[in-house]
């Protein structure tokens, strides 16, 4: 297995899963990683809409160890009545009780838009190694938008991150979601976005 191409014998989305479920080895090259990388934010795009369906601000994550997802977030202050209810927040929430542990080490989380201040710590806390992000947040993104916490050198945890994956699909569920509402919405009903929702 180790010296195949791991996305000549994959074929499909159903398939890559499978076999990261069997946990079979794959190269990882620049050009596997990246694969891998859009097919786990495909999953997060999957939990972006079920915030959309919620009527809530389309932003999904899910977290991937050793090649499995162990645990999936999607955006949902309003219904759960807190502004904490971020997807990073609800995905790290979920790893970590099923991991039972509150260090999500060798973790890669995957979200469709820039994190927050309040992620970025998050993520920070809970040791993830790696971030990967879509859609930037101009207003709010703390991975480099506005400020950038994973370069602060003072900040004894620094995760990897990644930007700008599938961010044409990310960006573009975000500005469906608000012409759809602007649409159907008189502006005094609105729900409050959620600060970092590229309102
Ligand atoms: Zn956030």
């Amino acid at each position: 297995m180790q010296d195949e191409d791991p996305f000549a014998t994959i074929g499909s989305h159903e398939q890559f899963l499978a076999r990261a479920a069997r946990g079979v080895e794959v190269v990882e090259g620049e050009g596997a990683r990246r694969g891998h990388d859009e097919l786990y934010m495909r999953l997060a795009l999957d939990q972006a809409h079920n915030a959309w369906a919620l009527g809530e601000v389309p932003v999904g994550a899910v977290i991937v160890k050793d090649g499995q997802v162990i645990a999936t977030g999607f955006n949902q202050p309003i219904g759960h009545a807190d502004p904490t209810a971020h997807a990073e927040i609800q995905a790290i929430r979920a790893a970590a009780e099923r991991l039972g542990n509150y260090r999500l080490n060798d973790c890669t989380l995957y979200v469709t838009l820039e994190p927050c201040a309040m992620c970025a710590g998050a993520i920070l806390h809970a040791r993830i190694t790696r971030v990967v992000f879509g859609a930037t947040d101009p207003k709010t993104g703390a991975c480099g938008s506005v400020v950038d916490l994973f370069a602060v050198p003072r900040l004894n945890h620094h995760a990897r991150v990644v930007g700008g994956v599938l961010a044409g699909e990310c960006a573009a569920v975000l500005s469906r979601f608000f012409a759809e509402r602007r649409r159907t919405k008189p502006r005094h009903t609105e729900h409050p976005a959620r600060s970092d929702g590229a309102a």
